[in-house]
């Protein structure tokens, strides 16, 4: 038995670019055979201190909605983070094993440094996959590639062959695993899927980084 997960879907409730509510994800994804999403709401580190807790609640907002009606379609819903930290904003870094409540109880992430912050969440036991390390956008001022600092690098739904090539040869360079995700912002309206085959389900964060560090998975890329 296999259990297919999304890895990296965004909601409406908490990600300002995404367009669909976290119940249409979970519901589409149940038609589409998975077996869970992890939902991966955007992360802003820096700049935040003053509202720290609330702004954690906001990005933790869509995740609560799908977990509420994850029983209704039979579905596992769990927690992430898709971090981006200042100055090096649309250095995307999914970080999955931690807790929401984990960050309410670290504010001192928001005057880290990117490289401080992934040490930090690792060091709490999360796996950290690099979320489409070459994607190229104009509000991405440049390419920050820290190998020893991550667990994982992500092929992306949404990129295109070149940006997910260029992730397996970075990758298979520095002897890093590949994860597989969406990136849907769009739930029903996503035009390819990617995710993970888990060996054994996955019922909590704890669980979910434990499979991705033993590799207790494979790649669904097409
Ligand atoms: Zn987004
Ligand atoms: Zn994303």
């Amino acid at each position: 038995m296999k259990y297919l997960f999304e890895t990296h879907c965004h909601t409406s409730e908490s990600s300002g670019c995404a367009s669909e509510t976290a119940e249409s994800a979970v519901k589409y994804y149940k038609e589409m055979g998975y077996a869970g999403l992890v939902i991966t709401d955007h992360l802003g580190i820096g700049g935040k201190k003053d509202h720290w807790v609330t702004h954690c609640k906001n990005q933790q907002a869509g995740y609560l909605n799908g977990k509420a009606v994850s029983a209704k379609y039979g579905m596992t819903v769990l927690y992430a983070a898709e971090i981006t930290v200042g100055p090096h904003w649309g250095n995307d870094f999914l970080v999955f094993g931690l807790e929401p409540q984990w960050y309410w109880e670290h504010p001192e992430l928001d005057d880290m440094s990117l490289n401080d912050v992934l040490k930090t969440v690792r060091e709490a036991g999360a796996f950290v996959s690099h979320a489409h390390p070459f994607r190229e956008a104009n509000y991405i001022r440049s390419i920050v590639l820290l190998p020893r600092l991550v667990d994982g690098v992500e092929l992306n739904a949404n990129r295109d062959d070149f940006v997910n090539e260029r992730a397996e040869e970075y990758a298979r360079a520095y002897g890093l695993p590949l994860t597989a995700g969406s990136d849907n912002h769009v739930a029903h309206r996503q035009s390819r899927l990617f995710g993970v085959y888990f060996d054994e389900l996955p019922t909590d964060e704890q669980q979910l980084a434990k499979l991705l560090f033993d590799q207790k998975y494979t790649l669904k890329t097409e």
